[in-house]
C-alpha cells in the first residue's frame, strides 16, 4: 500500500500517524526539527508541549475537555496514553511530566513497523506523487509551507496571540513563605490534594504587584502584529491586569479555597499558584502567568511575589503569533482542502485551540485518511461526541445543517465547551420527576450530554 504523508510531527501529527497506522496503512512523518525549529519549541522530541504541562480537567462527567480525553482513550488515542502514563499531580487536571511525555510519543512512533519518521522541513507544497497528505504543522507552519498554503487558498492567513508562562526551579522557591495546597483541598488524578504551591500576597502587595505589571517594559509588537487579536483564554497576565485592577484576583490569582499555614488567621487578598512541571517535581510552572514582558523585567517583576523573591527560572514567558486557516470556508466535511482534495488539515492550524482539541483532530483525520486509503466509507463522528462538535465548529457544519447560510462570518479558533454540542433532545429530571433548577440543572445537564457523547462515541468506533 502506498504510504499516508503526515507534515509535522506535533500533537495532531504524532496522533494522526498512530491512528493510521493502527488501522494498518504506512504511514511516513515529517518533522522538520532539528533541523529547523520554530519560536516556540525548545527540543527536537515529537509531541512537544510548548507552554502548559496541562491537558485540562479530566472530569469526563461534568468538563467538556474531559468528555474528548475519555473519547480519545476510547479511540485508542497514544497522546492520552502517553499523558495518562507521564501524569503529574494537578489536582483535577491532567498534567504531564513534558519530556517523559514527548519522549513516550517520540518512542512508540518510532518503533511502530508501519511508520517511518523524517526528519526534514516540507518548504512548499507536498510533491504530486503523494496522493494522500495531512498537512499538521500547528501555529507555527515554517514560513515557506505557510507561504504556499496561503498561494493555494488564495486567502489571508488568520492569526491570534498565544503567550507561554515562565518556570521556576523548585528549591528556588521559599516555602517559608509559599505552602502546598489544592483550591478546596480537590485531589485530582494522581493527586493529594495539595498539588499546587501557594504564594500569598496582601492587599497593598498586590496592588504594587498590579502596577509593577502595568508599568513593566513589555517586548514590542512589529507593525503586522498590532492588529492581531489574543486569544481570550490564553491572555497575558499585563493585558489581564491592565483590563481592571481586581481581573487578576478574580481569575488566576484568586485566593478562595485556600488556607495559609504559615498564617492560618490571615486571609490572603491574592495567591499566585504554581503547577508541578516534571515527574521529578523539580520544576513548577507559574499557572496563567503567560506573558510578553521584556525578559529582565519578568526576573525583576516576578522576584517580588513572596515566595519567589530568590527564584530561578527554567524558562521565561514569551508571545507568539499562531495562524490558522478560514476552515469554514476552505474544508470539507473530512478537513480536506476543497481547492485540492489530497491535502487533509490537522491541528491548531483547522482553527481548533489547545493541546487536547489539537490531538483529537488529528485523531479524526488520520482515521479519516486510512478510511479512504482503505476504501471505505467516511463518516464523521456524531455531533454529539466532543469529537464531533469540535469538527462541526472547524467546518462550520452546525450552522449549514440548521440551514443557517454558509459559514460563520468571523470564524474564531476555540476550545471545545458543551455550547458546541447539539441540545438534548429531553431536559433531565431529578428523582422522581421533579424539575431540576440553577446549578444542579446545569450540572445535570453536563453529565447527560456527556454520557451520550461517549455512548455515541462508541457506537461511531464500532461501525464497520
Ligand atoms: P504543533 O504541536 O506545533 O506541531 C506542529 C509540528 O510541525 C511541529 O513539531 C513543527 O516543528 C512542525 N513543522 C512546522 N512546519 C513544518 C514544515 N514545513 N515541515 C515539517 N515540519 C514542520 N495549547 C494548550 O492547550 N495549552 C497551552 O499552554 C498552549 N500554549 C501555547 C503557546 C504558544 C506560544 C502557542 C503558539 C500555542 C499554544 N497552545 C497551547 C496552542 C496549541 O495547543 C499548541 O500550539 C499545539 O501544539 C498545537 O498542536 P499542533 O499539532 O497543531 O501543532
Amino acid at each position: 500500500r502506498q504510504p499516508v504523508h503526515v507534515v509535522g510531527g506535533g500533537l495532531a501529527g504524532s496522533e494522526a500517524a498512530w491512528q493510521i497506522a493502527a488501522r494498518g496503512v504506512p504511514v511516513v512523518l515529517h518533522e522538520m526539527r532539528p533541523h529547523r525549529s520554530t519560536e516556540a519549541h525548545q527540543t527536537d522530541g515529537l509531541a512537544e508541549l510548548v507552554c502548559s504541562n496541562s491537558f485540562r480537567s479530566d472530569d469526563a462527567a461534568g468538563n467538556a475537555v474531559g468528555v474528548l480525553h475519555a473519547e480519545m482513550r476510547q479511540a485508542g488515542s497514544l497522546i492520552l496514553s502517553a499523558a495518562d502514563a507521564n501524569q503529574v499531580p494537578a489536582g483535577g487536571a491532567l498534567a504531564v511530566d513534558r519530556e517523559g511525555f514527548s519522549r513516550a510519543v517520540t518512542a512508540a512512533l518510532a518503533d511502530h513497523p508501519l511508520i517511518e519518521v523524517r526528519r526534514e522541513e516540507i518548504t512548499g507544497l507536498p510533491p504530486e506523487d503523494w496522493d494522500k497528505v495531512i498537512l499538521a504543522t500547528g501555529p507555527l507552519t515554517s514560513p515557506p509551507l505557510a507561504e504556499a498554503i496561503l498561494a493555494l487558498t488564495g486567502e489571508t492567513a488568520l492569526a491570534f496571540f498565544d503567550a507561554i508562562a515562565p518556570i521556576i526551579h523548585f528549591d528556588s522557591i521559599d516555602m517559608g513563605k509559599a505552602w502546598f495546597q489544592s483550591r478546596y483541598d480537590k485531589p485530582g488524578p494522581g493527586g493529594t490534594g495539595a498539588d499546587y504551591i501557594n504564594c500569598p500576597m496582601d492587599e497593598a502587595q498586590y496592588h504594587a504587584f498590579v502596577d509593577a505589571l502595568i508599568a513593566g517594559e513589555k517586548a514590542p509588537l512589529r507593525d503586522f502584529e498590532a492588529k492581531t487579536p489574543y486569544f481570550d483564554g490564553c491572555l497575558p497576565i499585563e493585558v489581564m491586569a491592565e483590563r481592571g485592577r481586581e481581573t487578576l484576583r478574580f481569575g488566576p490569582m484568586k485566593p478562595v479555597g485556600l488556607t495559609n499555614p504559615h498564617a492560618p488567621d490571615v486571609k490572603p487578598y491574592a495567591v499566585v499558584q504554581l503547577r508541578q512541571d516534571n515527574t521529578l517535581g523539580t520544576l513548577y510552572n507559574m499557572v496563567g502567568f503567560q506573558t510578553k514582558l521584556r525578559h529582565g523585567e519578568q526576573v525583576r517583576v516576578f522576584r517580588t511575589i513572596p515566595g519567589l523573591e530568590n527564584a530561578e527560572f527554567a524558562r521565561l514567558g514569551g508571545l507568539h503569533r499562531n495562524t490558522y486557516l478560514n476552515s469554514p470556508r476552505l474544508l470539507d466535511a473530512t478537513l480536506r482542502l476543497k481547492a485540492d482534495p489530497r491535502l487533509r488539515f490537522a491541528g491548531q492550524i483547522t482553527g481548533c485551540e489547545g493541546y487536547v482539541e489539537s490531538a483529537a483532530v488529528g485523531l479524526m483525520v488520520g482515521r479519516f485518511a486510512a478510511a479512504e486509503r482503505l476504501g471505505e466509507a467516511l463518516v464523521p463522528p456524531p455531533p454529539t461526541t466532543a469529537h464531533g462538535a469540535l469538527l462541526a465548529h472547524i467546518t462550520g457544519g452546525h450552522l449549514e445543517a440548521e440551514g443557517t447560510e454558509g459559514a460563520p462570518r468571523s470564524f474564531q479558533p476555540m476550545n471545545v465547551n458543551f455550547g458546541l454540542f447539539p441540545p438534548l433532545a429531553e431536559a433531565p429530571k431529578a428523582e422522581g420527576g421533579k424539575r431540576l433548577r440553577g446549578a444542579e440543572k446545569t450540572l445535570a445537564k453536563k453529565k447527560a450530554m456527556a454520557a451520550r457523547a461517549l455512548a455515541d462515541m462508541a457506537r461511531w468506533l464500532d461501525t464497520p
